[in-house]
């Protein structure tokens, strides 16, 4: 049967869907394109904001009038954050828990045809284990090491559709790590849902598992998706001496006004932020470091949000992800009073992402003249295209191997590639390669 599946969200939901086909690839079911006319449609939805609620129900009905008898599978956080309503035309409703178990599922269905609500009160409290042993055709996988969140930021829906804290066996871990290496992928990304509260449950920490993991044989670059500031700790910084580790870290500031900090119950001060941020860079003076912004959060006057501005600007972001606050039913920032209009939202979205693009400019602006190393994730004809450490995304002349490590003169800025020449050492290389064909 041909299946068409469609992830929306984070990367543990990129992951998970990575999983779900491989699954069904290795019980027979031949996986197309969403957008072709399939037998099975699944769609692992996101519920982080209201538009991807929207974007949720769009796929769905997408994939309903694509094909009207096919069995459409809908699950995760939308299906969680919905577990009581009807969602008419889905045949089967998976939350975040079971998505292992779809290949059964699906033939269970095909015995009734009757809609399958596999849905639970409680999420547990056991990790649900996958292992995958590809990542598509990209050069860096993502790795699942943890699932939920106990910190209950008043504007955050995820600790009600994901749940308690779980964390994946350290030793299943290193097996999957070790095999995507072992397969060729030279870049490993860690992520979770909240990934560096890894191993609260287990007795263990993150950082005795990232020990553990840059001992892995010819592991070539280890990425850690998000962390929060509080999980940055003195073992967590020992290892950012580690070159294996990406030269980049994301971690999410939220919001630089200190009062609307505290309402968003986050777990950190803006002096503790900006301190933390000083030690990294005393390790790592050249290191990116993005983050995510919310703007428009109730409460939050002209003042307020300049005092962020002003924080985001002091701090020097590589990058600044903006969010316009999104009511969600259930958090506890939805009955907050002085909710912001959307009109002033946009302003300040604008804004902030102007100072977004400026900043990232001269980030980028840096390393110009420099020789950095890039992993080269695609190329044509005449360009090949990778990311080097520090997350620069650059663009060299010439056609190089996925995967291949090349290194690059940067010379200018063409927004959002970094261009570059390819230094002799990688030329030879390539006259090699172009000869041998
Ligand atoms: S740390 Fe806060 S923002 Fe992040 S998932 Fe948990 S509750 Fe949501």
């Amino acid at each position: 049967m041909k299946v068409g599946i469609y992830t929306l969200g984070c990367k543990v939901n990129a992951y998970e869907s990575e999983y779900v086909v491989d699954l069904l690839k290795e019980n027979g079911y031949e996986i197309l394109p969403f957008t072709e006319v399939c037998d099975i449609y699944i769609i692992n939805t996101c519920s982080v904001t209201n538009t991807s609620d929207a974007k949720s129900r769009k796929m769905i009905h997408q994939a309903m009038r694509r094909n009207p008898d096919a069995c459409i599978v809908a699950m995760g956080c939308f299906i969680e954050a919905n577990k009581k309503a009807e969602m008419e035309g889905v045949d089967i409703l998976i939350g975040n828990r079971d998505k292992s178990k779809i290949v059964s599922l699906i033939e269970e269905y095909f015995k009734t045809k009757k809609q399958i609500k596999n849905l639970y009160d409680d999420l547990g409290t056991e990790f649900e284990d996958m292992e995958i042993h590809s990542f598509g055709n990209k050069t860096r996988a993502f790795v699942k090491i943890q699932d939920g969140c106990e910190n209950f930021c008043t504007y955050c829906i995820i600790p009600f559709v994901r749940g308690k804290c779980r964390s994946k066996k350290p030793e299943l871990v290193l097996r999957e790590i070790t095999s995507l290496v072992n397969h060729g992928y030279q870049e490993i990304v860690l992520t979770g849902i909240h990934t560096g509260n890894y191993g609260v449950d287990l007795g263990t920490d993150f950082a005795s598992l990232l020990k553990e993991i840059l001992e892995i044989p010819n592991l070539y670059r280890l990425r850690i998706s998000s962390i929060e500031e509080t999980e940055l700790n003195d073992s967590v910084l020992e290892l950012l001496k580690n070159p294996i580790i990406a030269n980049h870290l994301h971690i999410p500031l939220q919001s630089g006004s200190r009062e609307i900090m505290k309402a968003m119950n986050r777990k950190y001060t803006k002096e503790e932020y900006l301190k933390k941020i000083e030690t990294i860079r005393k390790i790592r003076p050249d290191i990116s470091i993005s983050t995510d912004v919310i703007v428009g959060f109730p409460g939050e006057t002209e003042e307020m949000f300049q005092e962020s501005y002003q924080f985001c600007q002091e701090i020097g972001f590589s990058k600044i992800h903006v969010f316009p606050y999104s009511k969600r039913n259930g958090t506890a920032a939805a009955h907050f009073p002085n909710q912001v209009a959307e009109t002033i939202k946009k302003e300040r979205v604008k804004k902030l992402t102007d100072l977004s693009n400026t900043l990232e400019k001269n980030y980028m602006e840096k390393f110009l003249g420099r020789k950095m190393e890039v992993l080269i994730e695609r190329s044509d004809s005449s360009y090949s295209i990778g990311h080097t450490s520090n997350f620069l995304l650059v663009k060299v002349p010439g056609t190089f191997e996925q995967e291949e490590k090349i290194l690059v003169s940067l010379s200018e800025i063409q927004y959002p590639y970094c261009l570059g020449t390819v230094s002799c050492e990688s030329e030879k290389k390539q006259e090699t390669l172009v000869t041998n064909g």
